[in-house]
């Protein structure tokens, strides 16, 4: 059954849409083509929702291989993504609950067209750079819309961040890739991640960092238990931007005491 999305204009030709507040995914809309990044769940059909907003061609990333991000695939003919996901990605694919619900819908998972650090995708003038960050899964990237400074982060870089899932990378492999790509806040000004209702402000990205950063140094003696649907592992609160730009309610990082 359909569930609501939400979609809101949040710039010009740039759309946030939030399917059910469970996963987020957008639209940047250029001069000869669109692309989409991330495709959620698939309660909805996203490719009805894209025709409606823009007549332009299109193309779909997926930050990452993530089934809250992936599934909505099945509304194109092709999505791109990191080939680094590429196993992860098919292991949710090949799930025997998502594989029925596509044969009752007369629907399929498209091909995977590989996509990689460096790429550079040109809608006409607007483009997207892609970076590599991997972590919350091994292949996950950044996506740099450069005309007007938004990075999007897929989950990589969020105040929620999960790091306890089968997959991803120790926390300390996470911090190298992040500092390899921490040039990035000189870029841009906001991000939109894969579970935002509204803008975050680039600081969060140095926060988060920060966060991590003091996991790896020890510092996890406030560390709380994170219970989720898969288990009790930690959570790990990080602090504001000493500046105070950022400010949210709940910064957190959740991950496992056995893969710092
Ligand atoms: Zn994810």
């Amino acid at each position: 059954m359909d569930k609501a999305l939400y979609v809101r204009e949040v710039r010009p030709g740039i759309y946030l849409m939030d399917e059910a507040h469970e996963a987020t995914g957008y639209l940047v809309i250029g001069r000869d083509r669109a692309c989409v990044i991330d495709t959620m769940n698939g309660y909805t059909d996203l490719g009805r929702t894209v025709k409606g907003l823009t007549d332009k061609p299109v193309v779909v990333v997926n930050t990452h291989g993530h089934p809250d991000h992936i599934f909505g695939n099945v509304y194109f003919q092709e999505a791109y993504m990191n080939p680094g996901d590429g196993a992860l990605a098919r292991g949710f694919i090949e799930d025997p609950a998502f594989q029925a619900a596509c044969r009752e819908r007369g629907l399929a998972m498209p091909p995977f067209r590989d996509i990689l650090p460096g790429d550079v995708i040109d809608l006409g003038g607007r483009t997207l750079e892609v970076y590599g960050l991997p972590g919350h899964t091994p292949g996950g990237i950044l996506l740099l819309l450069r005309e007007d400074r938004i990075l999007f982060t897929g989950d990589s870089v969020n105040h929620h961040l999960w790091m306890q899932l089968d997959g991803c990378l120790p926390l300390h492999a996470f911090l190298e890739a992040l500092d390899r790509v921490m040039f990035l806040q000189e870029e841009a000004d906001i991000i939109l991640h894969g579970h935002a209702r509204d803008v975050d402000d680039i600081s969060l990205m140095r926060c988060m960092r920060e966060g991590i950063a003091e996991i790896c140094a020890g510092k996890t003696q406030d560390d709380a238990p994170y219970r989720w649907f898969d288990g009790v592992d930690l959570q790990h609160a990080y602090r504001c931007d000493p500046d105070g730009r950022y400010q949210q309610s709940e910064h957190v990082i959740c991950y496992r005491a056995d893969n710092v």
